[in-house]
């Protein structure tokens, strides 16, 4: 199956779910992701290759407001209807984070009606717990770029490979492509030691 084709099925299966408390987002981000992962193969998870693969371009913007983290444009540009923009003064690994959080709204928000919808998202390495939307897409972005046996197994590798926390921590942002504070806030919300 195609990895477009896992998509549409996705964003019609969400289209009229409710989402009305923290454990809908909690589970549908993780169904979702965990669907995706059936269709991809290793980490770090190329996320704009990702997005390429279902017709998005992916920019590298210089955003005058730093607080803006990605931007997702549907059917603004005649030429490229599918769009989404990064902040090239956020880090590669949070870059990637952002293309995840965005992807996660393309499944479960994002209603395509061809006519011009542009969405801008904010500091999304940051949980705005208060939005369950964007509490789903963050933990999309989670589920898909760190998902908890890759994690495990990853932060073990690390362990037998460095003595040292920074180093071990450092190594697991590598492997997943994503930032410091992703792979602290994970370590912290599945409780391992590193
Ligand atoms: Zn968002």
């Amino acid at each position: 199956m195609k990895f477009k084709n896992v998509i549409d099925d996705l964003r019609q299966q969400y289209e009229n779910q409710p989402l009305n408390n923290q454990k809908d987002a909690e589970d549908m981000a993780s169904e979702a992701a965990h669907k995706c992962l059936q269709h991809l193969n290793g980490f770090p998870i190329p996320m704009g290759d990702v997005l390429r693969s279902l017709g998005f371009v992916v920019w590298v913007r210089n955003f005058t407001n730093k607080s803006i983290s990605g931007v997702m444009a549907l059917h603004a540009n005649e030429k490229f209807p599918m769009a989404i923009g990064v902040n090239v003064n956020d880090s590669h690994g949070h870059q990637c984070f952002t293309l995840a959080h965005e992807l996660g709204h393309y499944i479960f928000d994002i209603q395509d009606k061809g006519k011009e919808l542009i969405t801008i998202h904010y500091n999304t390495s940051i949980d705005n717990e208060n939005n369950l939307s964007e509490l789903r897409a963050n933990k999309f972005a989670v589920y898909l770029l760190m998902p908890q046996n890759e994690f495990c197994k990853i932060i073990e590798e690390a362990k037998r490979r460095f003595s040292n926390r920074k180093t071990r921590i450092e190594y697991a942002a590598l492997a997943f492509d994503v930032s410091i504070t992703a792979i602290q806030r994970r370590l912290e919300e599945l409780k391992i030691a590193v």
